[in-house]
């Protein structure tokens, strides 16, 4: 039976967020994946947060699955990190669930037009992001995201745990209160793999039609759709 957000639930997990405050992402994951598992996935874009949240995962309980929006527009470095993941965790293929958008990019053309990224950045995200998220997290009651609050204001209240009324699942936050600095320290500390084209002045990585490298001392997310006001893909906004 699929989990409901009744009141209770909702204010359970609210002070369960609370409580998390003074723990470390580790100790939240740890509850979360006691709760939830075999019902919760790991979202990973293959960044920077994502893969040291999977090695703190797999550290704890490696049979976790993870899954990732293959928007069809992902770098080849981003295959490639995927690729270089698997195999330093040795991960089944079953643990990782590629979620791709029932349009192929050649039907998207015909339907919604040329370069619909370039036009109507929303319509392509739906498209190709939240509704297969939608379709990934049916088989789901928790989902687990790299989000932190320092990334947009839009993420500023993100809580440690909480209720997604957007996908009615339980999300699960653990470097909500981590900094872009804690992240690299538990990368470097863990020699965790990670998207070589963080080296290059792309702090965050999404598709390659909507992502720019930034100037030094930028806003990290300046590089996405850069030329909208747009800046989440709709996932992490109800
Ligand atoms: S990030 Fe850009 S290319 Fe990727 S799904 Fe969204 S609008 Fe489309």
């Amino acid at each position: 039976m699929a989990i409901n957000g009744s009141t209770e639930l909702i204010a359970e997990l609210k002070s369960l967020s609370d409580l998390f405050e003074s723990k470390q992402p580790q100790e939240v994951l740890a509850t979360a994946l006691e709760r939830y598992a075999p019902k919760i996935v790991l979202a990973c874009s293959f960044g920077a947060e994502d893969v040291a949240l999977l090695d703190m995962v797999h550290r704890i309980n490696p049979s976790v699955p993870l899954f990732y929006l293959d928007t069809d527009f992902l770098f080849p470095e981003t295959y490639a990190t995927r690729d270089r993941i698997i195999q330093h965790y040795d991960l089944k293929p079953s643990q990782v669930l590629q979620v791709k958008s029932l349009l192929t990019p050649e039907r998207q053309a015909e339907q919604h037009g040329e370069a619909l990224w370039s036009k109507e950045p929303d319509r392509c995200c739906q498209l190709r992001k939240v509704e297969p998220l939608t379709r990934l997290l049916n088989g789901f009651d928790a989902w687990i995201t790299g989000i932190r609050r320092d990334q947009a204001p839009s993420r500023a209240n993100a809580g440690l745990i909480e209720w997604d009324q957007k996908f009615e699942r339980v999300k699960v936050n653990p470097l909500a209160r981590w900094s872009w600095a804690d992240v690299w320290t538990y990368i470097r500390v863990y020699e965790v793999p990670y998207n070589p084209l963080h080296d290059q002045n792309y702090p965050s990585i999404g598709c390659i039609h909507c992502t720019a490298p930034v100037a030094p001392g930028d806003d990290p997310r300046a590089g996405r759709w850069k030329n909208f006001t747009k800046t989440e893909c709709g996932l992490h906004k109800s």
